[in-house]
Formats: C-alpha cells, structure tokens, sequence
C-alpha cells in the first residue's frame, strides 16, 4: 500500500467512448500499461508525470463536484492497486475504472470502490497481441457486480471467431457490447458497408450490441 502514486495527467473533460459519453468527468490519468496495442495513441509513459499524495487528489476532486464522476484511466490504472486501496475509499465523487479487462486479480482488490467498469475485449487482430479471451473471462467474472459494459475496438481484420467468442462473453454476463471502429488521425478508418456488416454479424449472435465510435475526437476535445 502506498500513499502516493505516478500520475500522468489529471484533467475535466467530456467522455467521448461507450454509453456514458456526454458526462463530465475528472480523468485521472495513470502511467504504464501491461498491453501494446498496435493502435495506442496514448502517452503513458513515466516522463513527465507527477508524482500526487492521496490527499491532495481528494482536494483536487474536491473543487469539481460538478463531474459525474472520476475516471481511472491510463495506462492501465489497475496496476496501481498499492495506491487505489488507499485513495478510493476517500474519493468523493463516484468511480468510474476504464480498463483493459485482463488483470482480474488486481480488480478483485478495489472492486468494492469502484461503481462502473468500462471493460475493453482486445481483439488479437486489431492490437497485434495474443488471444486474450481466457483474461477478459476472469475479469467479467470479478467486474460483474458492478455497472459493466464492454468495448470493442475493430478493424478490417475481425474474425468470426472473434465475434464467436465476445458474444460468448456477452452472454454469459449479460453486458452491453460497444463496437468502435478503429481510427486513424481523428477518422473512422473502416468503410461504412464492412461497419454495418459487422454490426449485423454480431447481431445474429447477440442482441446487446451498439455501435458507438468515439466522438471525442470529432469534437476535437481530449
Ligand atoms: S491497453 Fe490501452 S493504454 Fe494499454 S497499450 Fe492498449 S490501448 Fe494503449
């Protein structure tokens, strides 16, 4: 346990992903990550970050009560477990953990704090890791008390079998699917027909699926 950790942004913003987009929130933004995404357009390296104690995060939180709540993000804010023991029972806004749903142990240690998971499925075919299905299971099995939902960031190169398998996941803890097609420079780098189509594919298989790009980025904000 710590009272201190390596932060590397903490900023108020708009979400701009999944089915909470529009609120206000306060992004507490972690450094490091246990992934490399192919896509990652994300700095989360340890150069220039700052390091915070737990209370003066509380007081930062303290002056923007107008937020819907405090994203945990990253990085991957899961592997600062040490910090958030300490930080999240004193946080006085409700939390809200963006993840990439693949450290099920580290999340059983805070899951009692946290009141939504934004859960990524990575796609081996879009980030260029492995198979990462097993992962994501043991996560939903721990994250599934709370508010859930999962992402899916897709390109060109999904299979059936990917589908197959988030559906299997979607059903099995009847979560919400949100599909976001990969972008490039601010663009949705996919052909509308190939975003339709697979939109379809997942709906033959599954009912809770929403197609939602991120908006963020058209509104050029962070
Ligand atoms: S999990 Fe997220 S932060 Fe980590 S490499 Fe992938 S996209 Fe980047």
């Amino acid at each position: 346990m710590t009272d201190k950790a390596k932060i590397k942004e903490v900023f108020t913003s708009i979400q701009g992903e999944g089915p909470f987009i529009g609120y206000k929130q306060l992004f507490i933004r972690f450094c490091g990550c246990n992934l490399s995404c192919n896509y990652c357009d994300t700095d989360y390296r340890m150069i220039d970050s700052v390091e915070y104690r737990l209370c003066e995060l509380v007081e930062l939180i303290k002056q923007h009560l107008d937020c819907h709540s405090v994203s945990l993000t990253g990085g991957e804010p899961l592997l600062n477990t040490g910090f958030l023991k300490e930080f999240l029972p004193q946080c006085p806004l409700p939390v809200y953990l963006e993840t990439n749903a693949t450290l099920a142990g580290e999340l059983g240690e805070i899951i009692d704090y946290i009141d939504y998971v934004s859960a990524d499925i990575k796609l081996a075919s879009c980030t260029g890791g492995n198979d990462l299905f097993s992962e994501h299971d043991r996560f939903f099995s721990v994250a599934s008390p709370k508010v859930l939902f999962a992402k899916i960031v897709f390109d060109s190169n999904i299979t059936e079998y990917e589908i197959m398998q988030c559906a299997k996941l979607g059903a099995k803890y009847n979560i919400e699917l949100i599909l976001q097609p990969m972008m490039v420079d601010d663009n949705i780098a996919l052909d509308k027909d190939f975003i339709q189509k697979t939109l379809d594919e997942f709906l033959k298989k599954y009912k809770k699926v929403r197609l939602i790009p991120q908006t963020h980025k058209f509104l050029d904000i962070r």
